[in-house]
């Protein structure tokens, strides 16, 4: 579903993306685990094109990513993507966060959008909150509203960067325990997390990212209990 192809990037001096190849299959799970400063947020950005790249190529679907027009805004509806912080409208209710994008960018009628969005908003267990606004919701529950959001654009894929690392502890399960039921359903899903418990229960795979290289690529029970380079034996001695 999406290839990535010795992909290159820079910034400046900075090789921050180094051959990266790496394919994921529809319905998987891929979680990305590495050092702070090793391109993992940077290589979900590429897969939207929120950055360029230098090199290489990434497709999806088998096309090459489109650089601009309506071929990009189709892109950014078909890979969903959540961030470490929400980034919800405040301004907007729950349920207008989530009907914003289907009405604006599918054109899809208010009615619609919303019967959808109530389902979705019940999905992940927050139905009852639809009327709120984000402030009035905790940090769990803002994630699930930004899940919700991402997944009212049926995307293909959804990238999760690091998005539970802004929660209090007590919230964390609650949004791991929404993307684990995406990934019993068949979601398509990149994920960067430190949640090692998350990657050993819904991963299919683990990528070890280290200075911009992918360094190991392994089934979550093969590398936790086997890590084969040195680096990633490091990681796990830190985290684990
Ligand atoms: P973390 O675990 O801290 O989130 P990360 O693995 O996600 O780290 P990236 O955010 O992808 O790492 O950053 C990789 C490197 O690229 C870092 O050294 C960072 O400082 C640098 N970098 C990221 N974005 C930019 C940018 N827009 N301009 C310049 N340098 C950048
Ligand atoms: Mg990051």
């Amino acid at each position: 579903l999406v290839v990535l192809e010795n992909v290159n990037k820079h910034f400046g001096d900075l090789h921050v993306l180094r051959d990266i190849n790496l394919t994921v299959n529809s319905g998987e799970v891929v979680v990305v685990i590495g050092p702070s400063g090793s391109g993992k947020s940077t290589l979900c950005r590429t897969i939207n094109r929120l950055e360029t790249i230098d090199s290489g190529e990434i497709r999806l679907d088998d096309q090459p990513l489109p650089a601009e027009g309506r071929a990009l805004a189709r892109l950014r509806s078909d890979v969903g993507m959540v961030f470490q912080s929400f980034n919800l409208f405040a301004h907007k209710t729950v349920l207008q966060n989530v009907t914003l994008g289907p009405m604006k960018v599918l054109r899809k009628p208010r009615g619609e959008a919303e019967a959808h969005a109530m389902e979705l908003l019940d999905r992940v267990r927050i139905g009852n909150q639809a009327q709120k606004y984000p402030a009035q919701l905790s940090g769990g529950q803002q994630q699930r509203v930004a899940i919700a959001r991402a997944l009212a654009m049926s995307p293909k894929v959804i990238l999760f960067d690091e998005p539970t690392s802004a929660l209090d502890p007590e919230m964390v399960q609650e949004v791991l325990d929404v993307m684990t039921d995406l990934a019993k359903d068949g979601m398509t899903m990149v994920v960067v997390t430190h949640e090692m418990g998350f990657a050993r229960r819904a991963a299919n795979r683990v990528v070890f990212m280290a200075d911009g290289e992918i360094v190991e690529e392994n089934t979550p029970d093969e590398f936790f209990t086997n890590p084969r380079s040195e680096r990633a034996q490091d990681f796990l001695s830190k985290i684990l």
